[in-house]
């Protein structure tokens, strides 16, 4: 919406060019005529209450003041209009609470108001209106021109400003020419009126046209307010589906951020994990992309995060200098509004959520509470996607060594043998291993020393496979790798490797067949089978029997402590 510094300084000198010069001109050229100062007090009223509280009907705000002026116009002439508008400027900047960085905007306005003045003023004076005309056709005929006229130089204005400053402009004769047809057709006939009840009953009619249209403009925005807040609340409820569709945790944390992004105007947005009375930055977002924050929670109880975090519950900030008073914070220089909600699950806060925009005033009071609605959905989903993800990895892994389990293992080993049928995966080889007389062991050292030792095992290959291929336990003292794209030469060299690492490992275990438990370590050695399709066989169970053969006849047979390929 900013437009850039250049573009700022052109709108003041063009301001300073023509308004006030013009202004004199303008008195000159038009001078007032017999002023009835009731009236004259009563229509600047009128014009200033009208500004301040506009019309805002879907999305879009208008200022009815056009029958005012209008009325203005045909009582006083140009000048005294043309002064009034200005002063009406007034209380559209405080409604829209500027500062001095943007001044240029009431700047604009300004000029845009003196133009349009100017302009549908000596249009209208020129083709011979009479000020203070009572003739109801001249006043019907001079004032739909005058207002035509207004209506148009206006438009042409601000499109040409949009244009310019390469604003969307939705087309010359785009959704706001249409409102400001439509906002002449309504209010032309009021303008009218005023002017007409003005000239017979005084300044009685302000009461009589002017509060009644006031009180019209308050059930328009009530109404507006309440739509607005409909339209939050749909979104919340569909932001609140989506997150019931997703299943995992990271997609949720994802989802959330930037569907807040698409309901508000959001440039920062945080999510502060609290978790047994520590605050830690979860996730964090400026403008549109991740940025990781590492902020400790010392720092973070300075913040407004910790302001909310003590004191539980939600703030709205609308301008920096409000929240900056609330410590230090870990919000970029150029954030104005904030918004902080504290997420909680259960009673108990489990979150904080921060968001931040670079514009003033940008979020609502009803916002903060949709918020804290969504805050609530958004702790349950994850919630839920923990539990999902717990039992779907609980439901895939052994829990004695961690590793995947059987049913793990088969499913991966479908889908691996698919991909080398269809050809996205060249060779896919298998190693399965045994641990060599483990049942001595556990004869020996007790069951629960059996256990430690599958564990270590489990570990150390774990190591020493790295991600080169999937490893599972396949039963009792049995493993089993899955080697996508490994050849028959290069997983004989795996095996070799893990079969001395294993040889040369003692695993520790605490023995508890004596009355004192202790410490000792254990040798043990392991036997490997292998076997790789396609050279092999085609089909995924068929590798793992061959490769068992393979252990077991080549390996076992033969002595144990040993690697041996399948051989048909
Ligand atoms: P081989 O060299 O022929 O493989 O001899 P082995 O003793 O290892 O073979 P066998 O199949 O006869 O025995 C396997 C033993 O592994 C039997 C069982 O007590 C032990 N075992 C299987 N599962 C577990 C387990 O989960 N924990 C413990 N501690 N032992 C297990
Ligand atoms: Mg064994
Ligand atoms: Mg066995």
């Amino acid at each position: 919406m900013d437009i850039s510094k250049k573009a700022q300084r052109l709108i003041w000198a063009l301001w300073a060019l023509t308004v006030p010069f013009g202004i004199y001109l303008m008195y000159q050229f038009a001078p007032p005529v017999q002023i009835n100062w009731p009236i004259l007090w009563g229509y600047t009223a009128l014009a200033i209450l009208t500004t301040y509280f506009p019309f805002k009907v879907a999305g879009t705000t208008l200022f009815l003041v056009q029958w005012i002026n209008l009325a203005i116009f045909l009582k006083y002439g140009l000048f005294i209009e043309l002064i009034i508008m200005q002063i009406a400027i007034i209380p559209l900047a405080l409604r829209l609470k500027i500062t001095f960085s943007d001044f240029y905007r009431v700047l604009f306005n300004s000029f845009m108001f003196f133009m349009v003045s100017v302009i549908s003023g000596i249009s209208v004076l020129l083709m011979g209106y009479q000020i203070g005309s009572i003739e109801l056709k001249e006043i019907l005929v001079f004032g739909s021109f005058y207002q035509l006229i207004n209506m148009t130089t206006n438009h042409v204005i601000l499109y040409t400003y949009r244009f310019l400053t390469k604003q969307e402009t939705g087309g010359f004769f785009g959704r706001d020419s249409v409102w400001d047809f439509a906002g002449f057709i309504v209010t032309f006939p009021f303008g009218i009126t005023l002017y007409l009840l003005n000239e017979y009953i005084g300044p009685v009619s302000f009461l009589l046209l002017g509060i009644p249209f006031l009180m019209i403009t308050f059930v328009v925005r009530l109404y507006s307010n309440s739509e607005r807040v409909n339209d939050d609340l749909n979104q919340a409820t569909e932001i609140g589906h989506e997150f019931a569709e997703r299943l995992s945790y990271n997609e949720i944390l994802e989802l959330f951020l930037i569907k807040l992004n698409n309901m508000l105007p959001i440039d920062y947005s945080y999510i502060i994990n609290v978790k047994h009375g520590n605050m830690s930055v979860l996730k964090a977002m400026e403008k549109t992309s991740d940025v990781q924050l590492n902020y400790s929670h010392e720092k973070l109880l300075m913040s407004i995060a910790g302001y909310v975090y003590k004191r539980d519950k939600a703030v709205l900030f609308d301008k920096k200098s409000e929240w900056r008073k609330r410590g230090s914070d870990f919000l970029p220089m150029d954030t104005e509004s904030v918004i902080c909600v504290p997420i909680h699950r259960n009673q108990i806060m489990e979150g904080i959520l921060v968001i931040g925009s670079m514009q003033k005033h940008a979020y609502e009071m009803h916002q903060l509470q949709i918020l804290s609605l969504l805050c609530s959905y958004f702790a349950l989903s994850l919630e839920k996607a923990r539990h999902l993800e717990e039992a779907l990895s609980k439901s895939e892994r052994c829990g004695l060594t961690k590793l995947y389990n059987y049913r793990y293992l088969e499913e991966n080993l479908e889908l691996k043998m698919n991909e080398l049928l269809n050809g996205e995966l060249l060779q896919l080889s298998v190693l399965m291993m045994d641990i060599d007389h483990f049942k001595a062991i556990n004869d020996q050292y007790g069951h629960q020393s059996g256990n430690d030792i599958l564990y270590g095992v489990a570990r150390l290959l774990e190591k020493e496979l790295k991600d080169c291929g999937v490893l599972a336990r396949y039963g009792g003292e049995e493993f089993v790798v899955i080697l996508p794209n490994y050849s028959k030469q290069q997983s004989l060299e795996l095996a070799e490797q893990l079969r001395m690492k294993i040889e040369t490992t003692p695993f520790e275990i605490r023995t508890e067949l004596e009355d004192n438990p202790q410490l000792s370590q254990v040798h043990i050695t392991m036997s490997i089978g292998i076997s790789t399709a396609p050279e092999d066989c085609d089909e995924a169970m068929a590798l793992i029997r061959n490769a068992d053969r393979a252990l077991y006849i080549g390996a076992k047979r033969e002595g144990r402590n040993r690697v041996a390929e399948y051989v048909k």
